[in-house]
């Protein structure tokens, strides 16, 4: 059995972890982060060309199950699997992480996009100079015409356009509650900017907002294929392989 798992996330490589003593998998990454975590198994990098190429790579690897776990924001890849799935018939299994929701005490904004994140600084009822972004150096753009200064947390550097007060902290997650506490101190934050990315590798930010009394703009997550069954958890995920 060939398993093809389209990855980039933590749950990604766990289910590459568990699968790949028993059957074949491939993890697919797009090759945006230069340095990235390998999972176990064989890895490809790079594009496949649209959902009729990601379909012609499915038939000629004789790949037998596939498994979309990309990042929730990732879009456009889990519409190209669903096409090319249906196209070269291949079963498709979606591994998403749940989103996060807001407790008793969590100041959210919720936006649909990055742009509207933007806007949303204007309407915070407090002080909101001092931004720390955690939406990925992807779409900075988004931000280039702040006038806030912008604490960018991103695993490779980011590249204009970006807001003219920008510093950028390169780390990768996860990220531990007292870690993200300290940065919000240190660098006297006053709102968090987030994309509903679930996960408990990137929500200890979340409290330390919630501590610290600050509010956060949410983004939430983007539309899914309809019709794709889903897993929440790599286990799960690996379960419905062995059963395929
Ligand atoms: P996207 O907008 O959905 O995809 C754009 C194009 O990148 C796709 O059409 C596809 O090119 C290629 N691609 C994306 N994921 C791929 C994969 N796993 N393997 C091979 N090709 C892939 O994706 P994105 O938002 O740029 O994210 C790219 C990768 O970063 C994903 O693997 C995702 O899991 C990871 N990631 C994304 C975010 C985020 O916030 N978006 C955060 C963390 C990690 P072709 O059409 O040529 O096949």
């Amino acid at each position: 059995m060939h398993v093809l798992i389209l990855g980039g996330t933590t749950e990604a490589r766990a289910l590459a972890g568990l699968l790949h003593d028993d059957v074949r998998v491939t993890s697919s990454l797009a090759g945006r982060v230069a340095a990235p975590r390998l999972p176990a198994g064989e890895v490809r990098i790079g594009g496949f060309g649209g959902a009729d190429g990601l379909a012609a790579w499915l038939r000629e690897h004789s790949v037998d199950a596939v498994i979309d776990a990309t990042h929730p924001f990732a879009e456009r890849i889990s519409f190209n699997a669903a096409g090319a799935a249906a196209t070269a018939h291949v079963p498709l299994l979606a591994l998403r992480r749940p989103g996060w929701v807001p407790v008793a005490g969590d100041a959210w904004h919720e936006v649909d996009s990055l742009e509207a994140a933007a806007a949303a600084l204007d309407g915070l009822d407090s002080r909101s100079d001092r931004v720390f972004l955690t939406t990925g150096r992807m779409g900075l753009a988004a931000f280039a015409d702040r006038p806030e200064w912008f604490l960018v947390r991103s695993v490779d550097a980011p590249e204009a356009p970006m807001p003219a007060r920008t510093e950028v902290l390169l780390d990768r997650g996860p990220f531990g509650l007292d870690g993200e506490r300290e940065i919000l101190a240190r660098h006297r934050i006053d709102v968090l900017v987030t994309k509903d990315s679930g996960g408990a590798a990137t929500a200890p930010k979340l409290q330390a907002a919630r501590e610290a009394g600050l509010p956060v703009v949410v983004v939430r997550r983007p539309p899914v294929p309809q019709g794709v069954p889903t897993a929440a958890t790599p286990e799960e995920a690996a379960a419905w392989v062995r059963k395929a």
